[in-house]
């Protein structure tokens, strides 16, 4: 399936923003470079302990990036991002958003994955803030490479590496935040959140989730139907 579809299968494909087949050879070229430079990266410890690099993967110029915080158990052992649990529920999200995964690039802000041993099982621990400032340069080469034109930020890891602060989740969720490079970031939970939180409130919490992430789709539409407006205004001075 080509990465310049839509990213609704459903809306028609001039809604949806379009790229240069160049630019598309030439930025996986560049995103195949840095996923095997990362794959020998030792610049902060969490290098050392993983199975493998998890680098992004997705459409080469996306126009919509997904990051989360850094893989997990499973996402560890295969080398993919986002195929875990998590990556489950987000799948679910994408599926009823009408966002096929392939139109997308979906990331991590640390590569590696840290965890702790109990007993024979590997839990999850959060990346220290140090590690995800060592990891951040992998992440940045990404937005370069992919120029997407929004990004979701999921969960708190995310949202700070892309926006250079701490942003709080909670307050903050369902709202675009700016970066310096202009790429607005839309801020709203990790989906390992939502399997964390009370079971007994999860379908509720799984459709507010749909509302924040509904908004890239907005977004996207609207700025597609602004340049649609500007060219055909240009059209008409010419
Ligand atoms: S987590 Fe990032 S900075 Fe640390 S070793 Fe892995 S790729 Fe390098």
């Amino acid at each position: 399936m080509s990465p310049h579809r839509s990213l609704s299968a459903s809306a028609p494909a001039a809604d949806m923003p379009r790229r240069d087949l160049r630019g598309d050879v030439s930025a996986q070229r560049l995103l195949n470079s840095l996923r095997q430079a990362s794959s020998n990266c030792r610049e902060c410890p969490l290098g050392e302990r993983a199975t493998q690099t998890v680098f992004g993967e997705g459409a080469p110029r996306a126009p919509l990036m997904l990051v989360g915080e850094q893989p997990g158990d499973r996402e560890d052992l295969e080398g993919h991002p986002f195929v875990g649990p998590a990556g489950t529920l987000l799948g679910r999200a994408l599926k009823q958003l009408d966002w096929p995964r392939e139109a997308l690039y979906v990331t991590n802000a640390v590569k590696h994955f840290k965890y702790e041993l109990r007993g024979p099982r590997r839990m999850h621990k959060t990346p220290a803030q140090r590690e995800a400032a060592a990891c951040l340069h992998w992440l940045e080469s990404e937005i370069e490479a992919v120029q997407p034109q929004a990004i979701v930020a999921l969960g708190a890891v995310a949202a700070r590496s892309l926006l250079g602060r701490p942003v709080p989740v909670l307050r903050e969720r369902g709202h675009w935040l700016p970066r310096s490079d202009d790429i607005p970031v839309l801020v709203t939970l990790h989906p390992a959140a939502l399997l964390r939180g009370d079971r007994a409130h999860f379908e509720e919490a799984f459709e507010a989730w749909l509302v924040d992430l509904g908004r890239a789709t907005r977004y996207l539409r609207e700025k597609q139907a602004g340049l649609v407006a500007r060219a055909a205004r240009a059209g008409r001075s010419a």
